[in-house]
């Protein structure tokens, strides 16, 4: 899969995506990423790449033409165009089943803004998503275009170990993933569930499950509605949810 930055910044990209899981994966050529720098395309010697808005107000905007530019050099390279991802706290919030259906894809751009933003023509021209990371304003689109680009690689098959993990994990059916414990079998006092120690694997999963679904109602109410449950499960959360208003 190919990642495609247009970004000012591409250092923060390049220095943030080759450590730990992304870069093996990258050295393994399992993903790529390529960064583009706007201000390669900036048409005039001082590199500026942005101006005062239009009616007045704070800031400054990342002008048109640069932006285009960069992604015209990336259609050019790959002959054919792509999904478009620009990053913004105005787009719809980034969520699992954004990044399975992104991980499908074998190109993807996205766009990185600064400043006040990017002139609206140039979005409306190139761009097919607008994605935000969550309700807050951050300086530039480089850190949500790696928070998305590191959930969409974790999902393509070999840049985990061990792809079995990324299924049964948090948000898979709408479920937040159960406790998990690791040596030693006792820390200050506190030891580990001892059906985990058990060998009973059957028990173990449905400990698991129940736990899984404990942890949603409890972190998460809201997902629990749309979860995948058998009709046991069902009458198990009734029976919680009637013990709770006893
Ligand atoms: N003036 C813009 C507004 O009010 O919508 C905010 C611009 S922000 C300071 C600069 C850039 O950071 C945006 O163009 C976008 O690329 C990125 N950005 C900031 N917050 C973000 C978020 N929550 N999710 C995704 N991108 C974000």
């Amino acid at each position: 899969m190919n990642f495609h930055v247009l970004t000012l910044f591409p250092e923060m990209i390049d220095q943030g995506v080759h450590t730990s899981i992304t870069g093996r994966a990258i050295d393994k050529g399992i993903i790529r990423v390529n960064t583009v720098n706007i201000r390669d395309f900036a048409g005039n010697k001082y590199g500026q790449v942005d101006d005062y808005p239009y009616g007045g107000g704070a800031g400054m905007v990342m002008q048109p033409g640069p932006v285009y530019q960069s992604y015209q050099s990336v259609i050019q390279q790959i002959g054919y165009k792509p999904r478009v991802i620009y990053l913004t706290p105005q787009g719809n919030v980034f969520h699992q089943k954004m990044a399975e259906e992104f991980s499908q894809d074998e190109d993807i751009i996205f766009l990185c803004g600064h400043y006040e933003g990017i002139d609206e023509r140039v979005l409306e021209m190139i761009v097919t998503d607008y994605v935000s990371i969550g309700d807050y304003v951050l300086t530039g689109g480089e850190l949500p275009s790696m928070v998305v680009m590191d959930a969409v690689s974790r999902l393509i098959p070999g840049v985990l170990n061990n792809d079995v993990s990324a299924e049964f994990e948090s948000f898979h059916d709408n479920l937040l993933e159960y406790p998990q414990y690791t040596r030693p079998v006792e820390f200050m006092g506190k030891k580990v569930p001892e059906i985990l120690l058990s060998g009973n694997h059957p028990k173990v999963e449905q400990w698991r499950r129940e736990q899984s679904i404990l942890r949603t109602m409890k972190q998460r109410p809201d997902l629990i509605k749309s979860a995948n449950l058998t009709e046991e499960e069902e009458r198990f959360i009734q029976s919680l949810k009637s013990k709770n208003t006893k």
